[in-house]
C-alpha cells in the first residue's frame, strides 16, 4: 500500500477544478469524497435542461485536445476518452455590419485583419501566434508565478523563461502599437477579445497572456458530445469508478483546518479528513475556511477585488442557420449595452448534428454571455433588478438580430436570462463573480494565487488559482494542486 492509499481527502466543489483534482487523487489510490452543493457537476462548465432543451450554462469553448496539448495529456493520464465534435472554422467576429470568419490558419487571419485594421494589426496577430505555444508550454511546466527561492532558481536557469520575459513586461497594447498605428476600432476589437480570455483589456494584459488569448481564437475548437457539461459528467463517472464518493446536493458550511487534519461540516454532520482540496474561488474560501489558511484567502480576496461577473441569456430560436454557420460568434456592438456596460457578447450555437443539444428539428438553442460588474445587480431593489433583466434580454435579442443577418426575422420560442444573481445561486460564487482573476500587468498578476495555502494539507484549485480562467487552465491548475498534495503525502509517509 502506498502512502497515498492510507489518506482521506475531501474535495469541496465539483466544478472543473475540484473534479480534475479528485480524478488525480482517486487515481493515486487516495480515499476521496467530493462535496457538491448542486445536484449536478461542472459548475460554470455544466449544462442544464429547461423545457426539454439542454443549454450550456457558461463555458462553451474547449481548446487543447490535440495530442501534444496539456488537456489531451491530462485526459490520457486519467484514461478518459471524450467523444467530441472537432469544429472547423468555428469562430467568427461580427462587427459594424461585417463578419470576420476566423480560419485555423494564422497567415490567413493575419491577412484578413491587415485588410480591415492595417499592417500593424496583421503583424501583431502573426507575432501572437508565434509566442502563444511557447507560453502554453511554460505555463504547464514552470513554477509560475514564483513564490519561493526554488521557483525563482528554476526560472533563472530556464532559457525559455528569459526569452519570454519581455512579453511579460510589456502590455498587449504596447506590443500591438509597436508594429505601427492601429485604428480605434482595431483596439476596441482586441479589447473585447481579451476580456473573454484574460479578463482584462489590451492596455492591462501582459503581451505574453495577450498572445495566448488571441491565438486561442484560431486553435482547433472541440465540443464534447452533449456539451461541455458532458465532459465533467464523464470525469465524475471516472472519479466514482475509482472508488470516490460524490455527495451531490451537499453544501459545505465550514472547513476547519487543524495542524494534522481537517473537518468538513455539511448537512449537520462533521467528518474528519487528512486533507482538503478547495475547488472554490479565493473569495468563497475566505468565507468558508476556519484556521491557519483563512488569512491567506483573506489576503487574496482583498488583493484581487476587481473581478467580473457575467450576464446573458439562453434562447431557443428557429433554425435559420446555414450548414456552414459558425458555432461561436463574438458580437461587437456599436454602443455599450445599458444593462451590462459590455461592448459586445459571445454567442454559441451548438452544432446541429448533436441531437442532445439540439433536440427539436427546426429549432436551435443559443447561449449568450458577456461581462458585467456584479455589484449593481445586487445593490438595486427587486423591481429595478427585474427591469434591468428584461432590458438585458431585449438588448441581446436586438444585438443578435442586427449582427447575425439570418436571425433578423427568426422566431424566438423561449428566452431565459442569466444575471450575476443567477450565477451566485447557480455556483455559490459570492456576488456571482465568475471568470477568474484579471491577467493585468501589475503586481497582482505576480501575486496570482498558486493554490498553496501555507498548510500543506490544504490546497486550493479552480479559476482563481494560476493559470486561472477557462476550463483548460483550471484543469492545469487542478492537476498541479493534486500532485502537490500527493507529494506532501509521500514526504510525510
Ligand atoms: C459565462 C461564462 C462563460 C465561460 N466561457 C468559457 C469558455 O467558453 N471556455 C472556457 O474554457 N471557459 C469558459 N468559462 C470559464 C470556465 O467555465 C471556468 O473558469 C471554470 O469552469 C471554473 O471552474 P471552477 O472549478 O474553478 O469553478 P466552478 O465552475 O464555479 O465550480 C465550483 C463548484 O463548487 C460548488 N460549490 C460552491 N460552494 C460550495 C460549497 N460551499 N459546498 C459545496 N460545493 C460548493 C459549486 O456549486 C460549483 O459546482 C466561462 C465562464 C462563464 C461564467
Amino acid at each position: 500500500m502506498s502512502a497515498s492509499e492510507r489518506v482521506r481527502v475531501a474535495v469541496v466543489g465539483a466544478g472543473a477544478g475540484g473534479l480534475v483534482a479528485a480524478a488525480y487523487l482517486a487515481k493515486a489510490g487516495v480515499h476521496v469524497e467530493v462535496f457538491e452543493a448542486q445536484a449536478h457537476v461542472g459548475g460554470c462548465a455544466s449544462c442544464f435542461t429547461i423545457g426539454g432543451n439542454r443549454f450550456h450554462a457558461g463555458a462553451t469553448t474547449l481548446v487543447g485536445l490535440e495530442p501534444h496539448m496539456p488537456l489531451a495529456r491530462m485526459l490520457d493520464e486519467l484514461d478518459l476518452a471524450v467523444p467530441h465534435h472537432r469544429l472547423e472554422r468555428a469562430m467568427a467576429i461580427a462587427r459594424a455590419g461585417e463578419t470576420i470568419r476566423l480560419a485555423q490558419d494564422n497567415a490567413a487571419n493575419a491577412a484578413r485583419f491587415e485588410r480591415t485594421f492595417g499592417h500593424a494589426f496583421g503583424a501583431f496577430w502573426a507575432h501572437a501566434a508565434a509566442v502563444a505555444p511557447r507560453a502554453w508550454s511554460l505555463i504547464a511546466e514552470a513554477p509560475v508565478p514564483p513564490k519561493t527561492f526554488a521557483d525563482l532558481a528554476w526560472l533563472a536557469t530556464s532559457r525559455e523563461a528569459w526569452a519570454l520575459l519581455p512579453e511579460l513586461l510589456t502590455t498587449t497594447r504596447s506590443r500591438l502599437e509597436g508594429f505601427g498605428q492601429v485604428p480605434r476600432e482595431g483596439i476596441e476589437l482586441l479589447d473585447e477579445l481579451l476580456l473573454v480570455s484574460t479578463q482584462a483589456t489590451s492596455a492591462r494584459t501582459p503581451a505574453l497572456f495577450g498572445a495566448v488569448g488571441c491565438e486561442y481564437l484560431e486553435r482547433p475548437l472541440y465540443m464534447p458530445h452533449g456539451g461541455l457539461g458532458a465532459l465533467f459528467e464523464l470525469v465524475a463517472a471516472r472519479v466514482r469508478a475509482r472508488g470516490a464518493l460524490l455527495h451531490l446536493s451537499t453544501r459545505v458550511d465550514a472547513v476547519r483546518v487543524h495542524a494534522q487534519h481537517v473537518t468538513i461540516e455539511a448537512n449537520g454532520t462533521t467528518t474528519e479528513f487528512d486533507a482538503v482540496v478547495l475547488g472554490l474561488t479565493c473569495w468563497d474560501a475566505a468565507r468558508l475556511v476556519h484556521g491557519a489558511p483563512r488569512a491567506t484567502f483573506e489576503r487574496q480576496a482583498k488583493r484581487h477585488r476587481d473581478a467580473w461577473s457575467a450576464a446573458g441569456g439562453y434562447f431557443v430560436v428557429d433554425d435559420v442557420f446555414g450548414d456552414d454557420a459558425p458555432v461561436y460568434t463574438q458580437v461587437v456592438l456599436e454602443r455599450p449595452m445599458r444593462s451590462t456596460g459590455a461592448r459586445g457578447f459571445f454567442v454559441t450555437v451548438p452544432p446541429r448534428e448533436d441531437r442532445s443539444l439540439v433536440p427539436n428539428t427546426g429549432e436551435r438553442t443559443l447561449t449568450v454571455s458577456c461581462h458585467t460588474e456584479s455589484e449593481p445587480w445586487f445593490s438595486c431593489d427587486d423591481s429595478a433588478f427585474r427591469e434591468r433583466r428584461s432590458e438585458l434580454l431585449e438588448e441581446i435579442e436586438g444585438g443578435l438580430r442586427a449582427a447575425i443577418p439570418a436571425l433578423a426575422h427568426a422566431r424566438v420560442h423561449a428566452r431565459h436570462p442569466a444575471t450575476p444573481r443567477t450565477w451566485q445561486s447557480f455556483t455559490g460564487r459570492h456576488l456571482g463573480r465568475v471568470g477568474g482573476l484579471p491577467f493585468a500587468r501589475d503586481l497582482r498578476t505576480l501575486a496570482y494565487p498558486t493554490g498553496a495555502t501555507g498548510s500543506p494539507h490544504v490546497v486550493a484549485v479552480g479559476d482563481t488559482v494560476f493559470p486561472g480562467q477557462s476550463v483548460t487552465a483550471t484543469a492545469i491548475g487542478a492537476r498541479r494542486g493534486a500532485l502537490a498534495l500527493l507529494a506532501h503525502f509521500a514526504r510525510s509517509a
